[in-house]
């Protein structure tokens, strides 16, 4: 390693999606060199993979932006190389090479399951994997999705919503219920991801479904009203739904099982009716003992994500743990790992974005999340008793990665530059490759 020192403080942000990214910008522009590592050979994390491919317009103004961030002199870019206890590198390995603080910004890469008997069936599947294959993360194009005719979806949010509109872009003839274990005031999507499947809403059977679970919000003061008016609002615009695609609702189920048929696929899912129940400001469900058996030919669960627990950080509820008595709170928000248990050095390391609360939020808020995580960084850098640190550049090549498979921001503008040029040629308005082999072929020549 190179002798050279800077007053430049050196620190790894860990993740290049929006909260990894904006989290650069703001150390960056307070003077800190950045060394940004990727999972992923290209930047920019479910904005470049979960965002709905049709939202062309956030989508590449966004990427727009976070390639003007990867510019910035104080940033360098570092991707397809995963960090963590079972990673390409620990972060042992980075604090040896002279990395003085870490923003670990890796988001909630593990779905989550409810543990329920024939989730391995074939036909049962996992809306992020979903939504990962029609937003071409290479790994997840690979997976055969057979989607059948008949399907539930577990789970009412913006993502289920998601999956609904790229069903109804297929142009097949099927039927799509969600359920959730709540009522209708209960669902946690937003008008504008409604509006794309709105013309195809099958509203007297919603209508039906609301009416049977009106009583039970009523014993929660649940104003189904709330439903109804995001309903309205997101049909405004809807005309007749000509794809084929039937979407309903239904309210109070929880499911218990999915039975399969002889060839191992699942032919029918079993629901528990719920009752609902307050407990302090939280609406809950209850099973009632009462059960029903829907036949469906394809099950997907859209109940959320978690973070990746081999990443070698405590977890709970999903998220990594932070410490209830931060050093450095930020409008009282810890963003301070804490283990009492494991770690013996966790003072250096903080967490933002979806990291921090996976599944929270939209981009707007992981950016704020990730300038709020930057501040509590830069008040631990000021109790250190010396801020000289190497290089980044120096740190970089101390770690002593494989140069055939490190992606730099140079290989990123080539990629780019193919990707773009395939699209001109084709008339589209983006074109992705599909693979990791594919990208490197263009990046590497091999
Ligand atoms: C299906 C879907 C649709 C959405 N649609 C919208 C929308 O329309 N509008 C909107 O504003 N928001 C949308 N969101 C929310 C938005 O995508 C998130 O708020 C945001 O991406 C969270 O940012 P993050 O950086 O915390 O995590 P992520 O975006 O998940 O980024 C995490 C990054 O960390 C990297 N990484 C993971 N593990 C490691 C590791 N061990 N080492 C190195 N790197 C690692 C990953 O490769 C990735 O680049 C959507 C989310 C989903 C799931």
């Amino acid at each position: 390693m190179s002798d050279e020192k800077t007053m430049s403080p050196l620190v790894a942000v860990i993740g290049a999606g929006p909260a990894g990214l904006y989290a650069a910008q703001s150390l960056a522009r307070q003077g800190i060199q950045v060394v940004l590592f990727n999972r992923d050979i290209k930047f920019g994390g479910l904005a470049e993979y979960g965002i709905f491919p049709t939202k062309h317009k956030m989508r590449l103004g966004l990427l727009a932006h976070f390639s003007r961030i990867l510019k910035m002199p104080q940033v360098h870019y570092v991707g397809n190389v995963l960090v963590g206890k079972t990673g390409d590198i620990t972060l042992d390995k980075l604090r040896q090479v002279g990395f003085k603080a870490f923003m670990v910004t890796t988001g909630a890469q593990k779905n989550k399951w409810l543990g329920l008997p024939g989730e391995d069936l074939d036909g049962v599947y996992q809306a992020h994997e979903i939504v990962f294959d029609y937003n071409l993360l290479p790994k997840y194009t690979r997976i055969n999705f057979d989607i059948g005719r008949n399907i539930a979806v577990i789970g009412v949010g913006n993502v289920m919503l998601d999956i609904m509109h790229y069903l109804k872009l297929e142009e097949i003839e099927r039927e799509v219920t969600a359920y959730a274990r709540r009522g209708p005031a209960e669902v946690k999507f937003d008008k504008e991801t409604l509006e794309p499947v709105a013309d195809c809403l099958d509203l007297d059977f919603i209508k039906r479904e609301v009416e049977t679970a009106q009583p039970q919000a009523a014993s929660v003061d649940d104003d189904v009203n709330i439903f109804y008016e995001i309903l309205e609002k997101a049909r405004e615009k809807a005309e007749d739904c000509h794809s084929g695609l039937t979407v309903r609702m239904a309210f109070l189920r929880s499911p218990r099982r999915m039975i399969g048929d002889k060839g191992g696929r699942v032919k029918a899912i079993v629901f528990e009716k719920n009752t609902l129940d307050k407990q302090g400001d939280s609406v809950i469900s209850q099973g009632t003992g009462e059960f029903e058996t829907v036949p469906v030919d394809t099950v997907i669960f859209s109940i959320g994500s978690q973070v990746d627990a081999s990443f070698g950080l405590p977890i709970n509820h999903g998220s990594f743990v932070t410490s209830p008595d931060p050093r450095f709170p930020v409008e009282e928000i810890s963003y301070e790992v804490y283990n009492p248990d494991l770690c013996t050095q966790c003072e250096d390391i903080f967490v933002s974005g979806w990291a921090r609360q996976a599944g929270e939020g939209v981009v707007g808020l992981a950016r704020k999340d990730a300038e709020m995580g930057a501040k509590a960084v830069m008040a631990y850098l000021a109790t250190l008793d010396s801020l000289e640190s190497v290089p980044a550049e120096a740190a970089i090549n101390a770690l002593g990665l494989d140069e055939q498979k490190v992606i730099r921001l140079a290989d990123l503008q080539k990629l780019k530059e193919e990707e773009n040029r395939i699209a001109e040629q084709r008339g589209l308005a983006e074109f992705k490759f599909e693979s990791n082999e594919a990208m490197m072929k263009v990046i590497k020549g091999n």
